[in-house]
């Protein structure tokens, strides 16, 4: 197998182009088990780590630019306070080991639907920067997952960054797992408000064949918010409206039986995080106007 190793951004897309068949690698933490497991043989392996530009983040705008190379730790230690949403999913991944590796870029290029980054990304409305020796376009992440494990990239194009809109109001995310720690999702939900535009963001990950929105959930949400002036009044959330977001959620998953839970078991425990997650961004919004 070639290893290949560029030391600019023109140059690994001028081998991917050339060479479509090879992987790109950044952390290694999903390729290099994948390879030790013999799940794939790629002819060449296309190393990331030496393009600097793909390790850092950036304000632009009203987005952060991240750099498909940049880690779970670096989300850390750089943008908890920027991006809570993708903060709190990152403190959950795998452990210090893998956070430090492991990378959003490399998250997305697996495209898994227990990628814990996806969900905060969803309810944010991110949108994946794509780029070949062609030009760059822009994928919303809710468009780039397009089958179990499988994304929208091209042959010949790579994941160059995620734009993530700056939060405008709460974002929180809630995952089950079997243990606290190193541990892939049974199920996982991402919640983000955002009061400018009166819209409810969500993502659910390891409860159907990509990650997802649950847009009834979202739509209901917003409207029972904006008719009872709460966006507003930031007043009491009714229970009625927490239980039925908490179904809509839950009917918006498509999970399946596997060894981590049964269906059944992802959908109430989906209906139960929607709930939780909306009243603890119902009160970090009300505690934003004290
Ligand atoms: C012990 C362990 C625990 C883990 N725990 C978690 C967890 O809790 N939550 C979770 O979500 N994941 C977990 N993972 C999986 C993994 O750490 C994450 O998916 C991580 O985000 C992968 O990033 P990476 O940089 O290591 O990607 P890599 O392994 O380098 O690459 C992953 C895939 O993306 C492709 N790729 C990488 N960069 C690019 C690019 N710029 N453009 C196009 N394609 C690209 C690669 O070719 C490959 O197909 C765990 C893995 C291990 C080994």
């Amino acid at each position: 197998m070639e290893f290949i190793q560029p030391a600019t951004w023109a140059d690994a897309l001028a081998v991917q182009a050339e060479l479509p068949a090879a992987a790109p690698l950044a952390g290694g933490t999903d390729l290099m088990v994948e390879l030790n497991f013999a799940v794939r043989r790629p002819p060449a392996l296309l190393d990331l780590t030496r393009i600097s530009e793909l390790r850092h983040w950036d304000i632009d705008g009203h987005q952060v630019r991240l750099g498909a190379g940049v880690t779970y730790s670096q989300v850390l230690t750089d943008l908890a306070g920027k991006l809570p949403g993708l903060a709190l999913a990152a403190r959950t991944v795998g452990s210090p080991q893998i956070r430090n590796r492991g990378t959003v870029g490399g998250n997305l290029g697996t495209a898994s639907p227990a990628g814990d980054a996806h969900p905060p990304l969803l309810a944010a409305g991110a949108a994946v920067e794509i780029a070949s020796i062609q030009g760059t376009r822009s994928v919303p992440v809710d468009q780039f997952f397009v089958g179990a494990k499988r994304n929208a990239l091209q042959p010949g194009e790579l994941i160059a960054a995620v734009r993530i809109p700056l939060p405008t109001g709460p974002e929180q995310f809630s995952k089950i797992g079997t243990r606290n720690a190193m541990v892939i999702a049974v199920a996982a939900f991402s919640l983000a408000l955002h009061p400018d535009r009166q819209e409810v963001g969500t993502g659910i990950g390891s409860a159907g064949p990509t990650p997802r929105r649950a847009r009834q959930a979202e739509k209901f949400l917003a409207a029972a918010l904006a008719d009872s002036g709460l966006w507003e009044s930031r007043g009491g959330l009714p229970d009625t409206v927490a239980a039925e977001f908490g179904a809509l959620v839950a009917a918006a998953a498509e999970p399946i039986d596997d060894v981590r839970g049964t269906a059944a078991y992802r959908r109430h425990g989906l209906s139960v995080m929607a709930r939780r997650t909306l009243a603890w961004a119902w009160q970090d919004y009300q505690n934003q106007r004290r």
